[in-house]
């Protein structure tokens, strides 16, 4: 199995040739690719990213099929379920490296400090769901005074809940945890920049 640091590498190099307007045949979607994969899959990552449209992982990491084990819902947040999805693929395929994959402007962060902002304004019952696992990680960043700078205040609320929502699958989970001691899993945090189209890996990233 691949070790966490060379999945960091091919991810990095991947998303550099998305940047450049390059891409690879690492992008192969060819009728043979799929045959060769229909017997079994060992995805190199995991990545647990928002489920916007313009942030696809395979896309912005230039990866084909069978190379992530993706993971998407709206502002990237851990429910249960999320921390489900990446025990299995970890347990399963072996797979040693977990991307929290969060991006600028996202809406559903942005929904959050709406939601915190102006309280009597309704949202819809389930998007809640949501909003109350982003808010715990920005509600501290409106007492301060980033409160009158919207663009900074959503930049740091971003990369607030990606750190989050990595801390949560790094201690919320024994199996991960296990993993993490003694197998070499890494979980780390990064962010994509709808303008540019870097990502950058930010939060638990070795030396
Ligand atoms: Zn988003």
């Amino acid at each position: 199995m691949i070790s966490a640091i060379e999945a960091l590498r091919r991810l990095r190099e991947g998303n550099e040739r998305f940047v450049a307007d390059v891409r690879s045949h690492a992008t192969d979607a060819s009728r043979a690719h799929r045959g060769e994969l229909a017997d079994g899959q060992a995805p190199y990552a995991i990545i647990l990213g928002c489920s916007d449209s313009r942030v696809p992982a395979e896309i912005v990491f230039d990866q084909g099929l069978g190379d992530l084990f993706v993971i998407r819902v709206a502002g990237n947040i851990v429910a249960p379920s999320q921390i489900g999805s990446v025990e299995f693929a970890a347990g399963k395929f072996g797979t040693r490296l977990v991307v929290v994959l969060g991006h600028s402007r996202c809406g559903a962060v942005e929904a959050t400090l709406d939601a915190l902002q102006r309280p009597s304004v309704p949202q819809p019952r389930h998007l809640y769901s949501i909003v109350d696992r982003v808010r715990p990680s920005v509600e501290a960043l409106l007492a301060t005074d980033l409160r009158h700078d919207p663009e900074a205040l959503i930049r740091d609320a971003v990369r607030a809940n990606v750190r989050v929502s990595a801390s949560q699958l790094r201690h919320g989970s024994d199996l991960l945890e296990a993993l993490i001691a003694r197998e070499g899993l890494l979980v780390v945090g990064a962010e994509y920049s709808l303008e540019s189209g870097v990502v950058e890996f930010f939060d638990g990233v070795p030396a």
